[in-house]
């Protein structure tokens, strides 16, 4: 299956529709173990993006990929900003210049997850967006050549839903969280349900092509 960027407002619609649909739970999450400006943080990234709508469909993955990793940078703000920003940008400087395949779309997106470790100075485990990230972009980089397509995506759906569930139980160690210690179990992670339902609305839209 060949994806071209032209999809791009197709996905970042279904995005922002899924972020706003669960905008009350999500900030309840956050307002329990966070400042609660994680929603409201994310609908400004993705207003920009929606501006950009247009203009992201006309470029190549690589190009498409940098421009949004820059505007997230700019408009997200927060810890999630620059994390999210700093995917969006490693993807693009892993998939320069190659035909953007199911192989070539995996391996850019573990290195993007990859460049969420070095830059939050963090790993799985430490109940944040990356509980989802990584085994979602593990398992796609596992299985993009030999498993077909339509199986890949249900599996990943369940992956990122069991990864954000996985954050309740764990304690928090990074990002405001972890001020909160031992009372951050409990509560799943802003960050990691915004990031399933990011991915799972992605999904959706892929299982319908
Ligand atoms: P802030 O915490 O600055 O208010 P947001 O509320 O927008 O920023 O985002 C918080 C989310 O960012 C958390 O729920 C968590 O998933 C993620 N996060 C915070 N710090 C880190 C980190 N060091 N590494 C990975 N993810 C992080
Ligand atoms: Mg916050």
């Amino acid at each position: 299956m060949k994806i071209n960027p032209d999809i791009l407002p197709e996905l970042i619609q279904a995005v922002s529709h899924s972020i706003t649909e669960h905008s009350e739970e999500v900030t309840e999450l956050d307002k329990a173990i966070g400042d609660g400006d994680h929603v409201i943080n994310l609908q400004r990234g993705l207003h920009a993006l929606l501006e950009q709508q247009a203009e992201l469909a006309q470029l190549d993955w690589a190009s498409a990929w940098q421009k949004m990793g820059l505007t997230c940078m700019s408009k997200i703000g927060g810890a999630a900003g620059s994390l999210i920003g700093s995917l969006f940008v490693t993807m693009a400087k892993t998939a320069k210049d190659k035909p953007v395949d199911s192989a070539v779309f995996a391996e850019a997106f573990l290195a993007g997850v990859e460049s969420i470790k070095l830059r939050g100075k963090s790993n799985v485990g430490e109940k944040t967006m990356l509980d989802v990230l990584l085994p979602v972009a593990q398992q796609l980089q596992a299985q993009a050549a030999n498993v077909e397509f339509s199986v890949v995506l249900q599996q990943l759906s369940d992956t990122a839903i069991k990864g954000m569930e996985s954050t309740r139980d764990m304690l928090a160690t990074k990002g405001r969280a972890s001020y909160l210690g031992e009372r951050s179990i409990g509560h799943i992670d802003a960050g990691a349900k915004t990031s399933q339902l990011m991915i799972c609305a992605i999904i959706d839209i892929l299982q319908s092509k």
